[in-house]
């Protein structure tokens, strides 16, 4: 068996299963199982692939025909350039929330005073990790309210960042010691629908990490509401969320003490990040 004919057997394998990317999946499942790069994988497709690795590279082409992500699969995804550890105790990082990692360094950016961050909700700490790396002199914090996610987050902190970073088990802001310049949080905010719809299908990501309530706003409202007295006056809160609820999520920001309100579109032009300045 030839590196390529593998290949073709597993594209073949996800199309008919019905994956969206059954190449690019094929090609990520492979190569990771030869712990080499894709050009490297490209550049040996008339080799033969060792045994061992064809067994290996069937079981994992077996769990993605299943629905199970790639990302769970290999125990890896890519985010704001750095490589994550995922395992279904954490949501598995989005294209979307390095927007969100780039609102905060653009606030940091312009407003000097910020020092101290806590990112809420964290899970893999993707949020927080990528902030550190960028600009290690700000203060960062992280907590979750799931002990599961906080392992994962300290994992990545360790290999990574090489040191650890405060993390508290928390829900929300409870049991989360001082105040803070800024909050950033990518919370659960998806609507009741949408995560029945999810379970019906055996979507692998927790649940805990996605249901934001019946409209999916009940969460980013609390975590509103308990910023008050968390953020310095003249901090900011940083939000993720979906589309359709940035006009809700904008009033109950003014109504509870914020101001400069602003929204920042994700890489498709929807609305996707919320923020804004207590005054
Ligand atoms: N953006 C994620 C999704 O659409 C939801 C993330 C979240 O609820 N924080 O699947």
């Amino acid at each position: 068996m030839t590196i390529r004919s593998a290949m073709q057997e597993g594209y073949s394998l996800l199309y008919y299963a019905e994956v969206d990317t059954p190449l690019l999946d094929a090609i990520i499942l492979l190569a990771e199982t030869m712990h080499i790069s894709k050009e490297k994988l490209y550049a040996s497709f008339p080799d033969s692939l060792p045994p061992e690795f064809y067994a290996q590279y069937k079981e994992r082409l077996k769990k993605r025909c299943e629905g199970i992500p790639v990302s769970y699969i290999i125990n890896k995804k890519e985010f704001y350039g750095i490589t994550f550890y995922v395992d279904e105790r954490v949501l598995v990082p989005r294209p979307d929330t390095e927007i969100a990692v780039e609102t905060v360094a653009g606030l940091v950016k312009e407003n000097p005073g910020i020092h101290s961050v806590h990112d809420l909700c964290t899970g893999s700490g993707c949020i927080a990790i990528s902030l550190k790396s960028i600009l290690p002199r700000l203060e960062i914090s992280a907590s979750d309210i799931s002990g599961d996610a906080l392992e994962v987050c300290k994992m990545n902190c360790r290999n990574i960042l090489e040191q650890e970073i405060p993390l508290y088990q928390s829900d929300l802001l409870e049991n989360i010691p001082g105040k803070f310049d800024l909050i950033v949080a990518n919370p659960p905010y998806l609507t009741g629908r949408e995560v029945d719809e999810m379970k019906k299908i055996g979507w692998p990501e927790p649940v805990l990490a996605l249901h934001g309530g019946k409209e999916g706003l009940k969460i980013s409202e609390m975590i509103i509401k308990q910023s008050g007295r968390k953020i310095k006056p003249g901090g900011f809160l940083v939000l993720e969320s979906a589309p359709p609820l940035m006009g809700i999520l904008s009033d109950q920001l003014k109504d509870d003490g914020f101001e400069r309100i602003g929204i920042v579109n994700d890489l498709a032009g929807r609305e996707r990040i919320i923020h804004g300045r207590r005054k």
